[in-house]
């Protein structure tokens, strides 16, 4: 056995932890505040609750409210000028994956010069390394899918070439992470499902990835074991405040799994039909592709499949069939199941356009699949999965 283990965001978790901003020793004077460029933030009054925070605390703020939901190069672009504008010597990201990514790139693009393109690796990314160390970045989640608040990664998406690339390293993990369920109260039950199911997949495909190790699939199994127990209620009953706190707990224990085992190649087939299509939630995009993928993979990871099975609730699971059918029935309670491509706009006669994506802009991640998945296996899992 051998693992590497590197997880260095200090991590404030729990029902009102928000309140930790007024307390700690915050990591500059002046925070360059980011956020979508919808209302929730200002509507929850979660945005005005970091504000009179940070404030007593001593900092100054500067609020950069352009970040769409799949975070774009010009809106990194744009902010990082804000920032340097405006003298801002760190950077939180306040809402959900979108919100911090880009609050991550934006921290990266403070301080360096050039384009953001120049450092990213893959499809028209110059891959060069980054000369200077991000901003120190505080990360706010108030959502439970992408786990980025307790991993490096960031997604970007250049838009003139629809490339939807994932970046991180050492230096892009959060300083300081912020995860307080009670601010997750407010996300609808749509959403809650796409998210958790996010979080799933980060889960599932680092423990059957083929750098898992004991590290990473302690982390997996437990947050596999949460969501199994309590996404649906989340879905159904968003104001109990348990049932957000475990979802809350497998979002963060599955950013820990990213940090130390890998997405698969199903993020990467899902991040070309997004690119794409950007009215396609993440989450519902590898809901999609979900049952087929897994059952391409059904024979090499038999023995993970019955683990994860019994993960999720079935505990007698004894053969890999129940691990498609419990995330079958996962998906019916939390009233997803009825999904299709077709309804995001996705033409089955492209279906080779997205594969070409996949290997073009996110190749890396089908390095990690337990068995190699080959052009024609991905063609085929998009077929199948069509509706
Ligand atoms: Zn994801």
């Amino acid at each position: 056995m051998n693992f590497n283990y590197f997880m260095p965001a200090k991590i404030f978790f729990g029902s009102g932890k928000i309140n930790t901003l007024g307390e700690i020793k915050l990591p500059g004077k002046k925070a360059l505040i980011v956020i979508s460029s919808g209302k929730s933030m200002k509507r929850t009054g979660y945005l005005e609750k970091v504000q009179n925070l940070i404030s007593s605390n001593g900092s100054e703020f500067y609020v950069f409210d352009k970040i769409s939901p799949n975070p774009t190069l010009t809106s990194i672009t744009q902010g990082a000028k804000a920032a340097r504008n405006n003298g801002c010597d760190y950077i939180i990201g306040l809402g959900g994956g979108s919100s911090i990514d880009a609050a991550k790139s934006i921290a990266v693009m403070a301080n360096n010069p050039g384009n953001y393109w120049d450092y990213i690796s893959g499809g028209t990314g110059k891959g060069k390394p980054v000369p200077n160390d991000p901003l120190p970045l505080i990360a706010i989640t108030t959502t439970a899918g992408t786990g980025t608040e307790a991993d490096p990664w960031t997604v970007v998406t250049k838009e003139r070439t629809n490339e939807k690339i994932g970046f991180g390293y050492e230096k892009t993990f959060p300083t300081i992470s912020i995860v307080d369920p009670d601010l997750m109260t407010t996300v609808p039950p749509k959403l809650t499902a796409f998210q958790g199911f996010d979080a799933f997949f980060h889960a599932a495909e680092g423990f059957i990835a083929n750098i898992s190790t004991e590290i990473s699939d302690m982390f997996a199994l437990k947050s596999i074991e949460l969501i199994g127990r309590s996404l649906s209620k989340a879905v159904r009953d968003g104001d109990d405040i348990d049932f957000r706190t475990d979802v809350a707990l497998a979002n963060t224990l599955s950013g820990f799994v990213e940090s130390t085992s890998s997405c698969i190649s199903q993020h990467s087939l899902e991040h070309a039909l997004s690119a794409f299509h950007p009215e396609l939630p993440h989450g519902a995009g590898l809901i999609l592709l979900s049952e087929e993928y897994f059952l391409h993979f059904i024979d090499a990871c038999a023995e993970k499949y019955i683990r994860m099975a019994q993960a999720l609730g079935k505990k007698n699971a004894d053969k890999p069939e129940d691990f498609i059918r419990e995330l079958i029935y996962l998906q019916e309670s939390c009233g997803v199941r009825d999904l299709k491509m077709s309804d995001f706009g996705i033409d089955d006669e492209n279906l080779g356009k997205y594969v070409d994506n996949a290997f073009d802009t996110m190749g890396g991640l089908f390095n990690f699949d337990p068995v190699k998945l080959t052009k024609a296996d991905a063609l085929e899992i998009l077929k199948r999965s069509y509706k």
